[in-house]
């Protein structure tokens, strides 16, 4: 792993923002993890992937079926926000096999559980926008989001194909990248140092399982072209989706990419990283609040990765505030479309 460390651990500004949070949830006499209103949306979009699922093996395809398509990619990109995102953070619920089940609904869509972990709250979340570690800004050489990535001529289109590359990464994901952490034991320069049986065998079942429910099933029963049509479709819409939400909190022209100094140290102490790799986006819109499982309220995540994001709105307020209070910069988009236009301009920006 690797040896960076982060300047003055004993800051008085996060003990302060902790000190504020837990007396958030004390006096108001709640958990920090999710509810009732949490775990009935997690039987809701389960409950849709199951119908879209049923109805797309047996209707006769054609155009309702490709609208179905697009509504399942969203519901996988969902189902990641809200359910599998707060499980692996072990904040779904207060019960450890619950947090692990909706954890693991990342295996029924194809990817591995095990491998996400490590690869967001180990590194991600650690070592936020910082090149060479943080895996989730590693898309070279495709793309050049921060300055410490080699240039090549096509990043002059990168404004431009984003769309298309984004919209490939999730079958890219469950097909490639997975296997490419598995054999390497590698995620970026982080080692992975054992992979206990248990995880091996989950991890090649449910690939299988994966294999059989969304390719082999749905080719015997409607054919390969429609079901190539149609697992294509599903699969842009999760993969755009999902990178979008990712770009937006963390590769915009507000952020920063710290870079380690000689000694392997970064200038800010932890917290205070994270505020600056970190943007908010249209927190007041409830449907995207919703939709989004609190993704857009990114600062709040990374400083409290294990609170559920049902209660975000009003931890951003005490963030907000003790931000203030220590002259924190803290940034947010008031809309997606803002947060959009400042992901293409920053791709714009390292394309020269
Ligand atoms: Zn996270």
């Amino acid at each position: 792993m690797s040896r960076i460390t982060f300047s003055h651990p004993q800051n008085q500004f996060f003990s302060t923002l902790s000190r504020n949070v837990d007396a958030y949830f004390r006096e108001n006499k709640i958990k920090i993890t999710g509810n009732k209103k949490l775990h009935s949306k997690a039987i809701f979009l389960i409950s849709l992937l199951t119908v879209s699922y049923v109805a797309l093996l047996t209707i006769s395809p054609g155009w309702f079926s490709i609208m179905i398509c697009i509504l399942l990619g969203f519901n996988f990109a969902a189902i990641g926000f809200n359910v599998m995102h707060d499980g692996a953070h072990g904040s779904f619920s207060n019960k450890k096999w619950l947090n692990e089940l909706a954890a693991y609904s990342l295996n029924l869509l194809g990817a591995s559980s095990f491998l996400w972990k490590i690869k967001h709250n180990v590194v991600h979340h650690s070592f936020t926008n910082i090149e060479d570690i943080d895996d989730d800004i590693d898309i070279k050489p495709w793309m050049r989001v921060s300055k410490g990535q080699p240039k090549f001529w096509f990043h002059k289109f990168q404004h431009i194909y984003w769309v298309f590359l984004y919209g490939i990464t999730y079958i890219l994901w469950v097909f490639y990248l997975d296997f490419q952490k598995y054999f390497s034991r590698k995620i970026a320069v982080h080692e992975i140092n054992k992979i206990s049986k248990q995880e091996h065998l989950i991890f090649w079942a449910s690939k299988m399982f994966y294999l059989v429910l969304f390719v082999a099933l749905p080719i015997s029963i409607v054919g390969w072209k429609f079901w190539l049509l149609g697992y294509l479709t599903t699969g842009f819409v999760t993969g755009l989706t999902i990178s979008i939400v990712f770009q937006l909190a963390h590769v915009v022209e507000e952020v920063e990419f710290p870079i380690p100094n000689e000694a392997n140290k970064i200038q800010s102490e932890w917290a205070t990283h994270q505020i600056q790799t970190t943007a908010d986006f249209a927190t007041k819109n409830k449907f995207v609040s919703w939709y989004l499982g609190g993704l857009n309220f990114q600062v709040v995540h990374h400083l409290f990765p294990r609170i559920s994001h049902i209660h975000y709105p009003k931890i951003q307020q005490i963030v907000k505030e003790t931000c203030e209070q220590f002259q924190v910069p803290y940034f947010e988009f008031q809309t997606v479309g803002g947060a959009i236009k400042s992901h293409v301009k920053h791709l714009k920006n390292l394309r020269d």
